[in-house]
């Protein structure tokens, strides 16, 4: 019975390989969902917290096979923000309630690490009480002590799968899983609060590789779990392949929550994407964190590392009004809060 699996989950926030296959694949969703909410609301209660993602960059040195702004999409018009353009979306944040800001974007060597450092320093300085985020990939241990030291809080870095020949068949041989995954380590070392992931069904996944992942993601132990499945995007050689299963996306959210019961895990946008109502299923699932989009409205649609990307109503950040009472209609409040993780 899956319900006896699902209490072992619960109970030793661990479960065997081949019983994690059996919760990834289960259809009967009720119950788990129904755990991975009890575990959440023991942690966070009914709180959801909000971070504001400003796409800084759509420059991107790196050629990963299924991202949309990969080097390769000569298609694709670039774009980076200046300073003061990321500044005037944390002010347009801030005063919408965001006390986190995640600067994201492709590995755009326009900007030196100075340049970063600067970015951090000044919304730093001019919100103390927020939480500065970076999501701007694999970059050298001293870059990164860099970063740390001009105030950045956070570091998102998916590992994006943690099986070697899987991670081959999704990159370039020029990236390996090895040096993605030291990245990581440095930034614990460095004390990073960090946050990393996977992609749910992108091309060439077997659920032993989804076994690995969650089996990596405990020897990491981040304070940040990101998933969301696969999308295709058309100008990148996966443009054929399927997406991944929203259902699955699901299950394995809640898996985490079981396993990872402190974990600050947002409902994506690629959920948010594949199905109308994914936002609040995911955090019905057992996510507690959104990220809508505070991005200039204009560059929203060239950060498309995927076809469709959803960044209107809920997803924007200047719609906030309706992500809370979206998150009330389920059960859930939108805080205003620098929201650190629960360790
Ligand atoms: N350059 C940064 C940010 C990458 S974009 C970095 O390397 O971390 C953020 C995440 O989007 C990626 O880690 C990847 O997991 C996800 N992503 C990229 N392309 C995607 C696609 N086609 N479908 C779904 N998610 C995708």
């Amino acid at each position: 019975m899956i319900t006896k699996t699902i209490d072992i989950l619960y109970n030793n926030n661990d479960a065997s390989d081949s019983d994690l296959i059996s919760i990834i694949n289960c259809s009967d969703t009720e119950y788990l969902f129904t755990k991975a909410v009890k575990r959440r609301k023991e942690y966070y209660g009914d709180k959801v917290f909000i971070r504001g993602l400003i796409e800084i960059s759509n420059y991107c040195k790196n050629d990963c096979l299924y991202c949309g702004i990969r080097r390769s999409n000569i298609t694709l018009d670039r774009y980076r923000l200046t300073k003061e353009g990321i500044l005037a979306c944390a002010n347009e944040g801030y005063r919408l309630g965001f006390r986190t800001f995640v600067l994201q974007g492709g590995e755009d060597m326009y900007f030196s690490d100075d340049d970063v450092c600067s970015i951090v320093y000044a919304i730093k300085t001019a919100y103390p009480d927020c939480a500065v985020t970076l999501s701007i990939g694999e970059k050298t241990k001293a870059s990164y002590k860099k970063y740390k030291d001009a105030g950045a809080d956070r570091y998102l870095l998916r590992h994006e799968t943690a099986n070697a020949s899987h991670y081959a068949k999704l990159h370039p041989s020029s990236m390996s899983l090895d040096t993605r995954k030291q990245c990581l380590w440095d930034l614990k070392e460095l004390g990073f609060q960090v946050g990393s992931g996977f992609m749910v069904g992108s091309p060439y996944q077997t659920d032993s590789n989804i076994v690995e992942d969650l089996r990596f993601l405990q020897e990491l132990c981040p304070d940040m779990i990101g998933i969301g499945p696969f999308l295709p995007h058309k100008d990148t050689p996966f443009k054929n392949e399927p997406s991944g299963s929203f259902l699955k996306c699901l299950n394995i959210i809640a898996i985490l929550r079981l396993m990872f019961p402190y974990a600050l895990i947002p409902s994506t946008t690629a959920l948010a994407t594949i199905s109308p109502h994914g936002r609040e299923q995911g955090v019905m699932a057992g996510a507690n964190v959104v990220m809508p989009n505070l991005s200039p409205q204009d560059v929203r649609k060239l950060y498309s590392l995927y076809n469709n990307k959803a960044f209107s109503g809920s997803e924007a950040a200047e719609a906030i009004e309706i992500l809370k009472k979206q998150m009330q209609s389920i059960g859930y409040r939108v805080v205003t809060d620098v929201g650190h993780v629960a360790k």
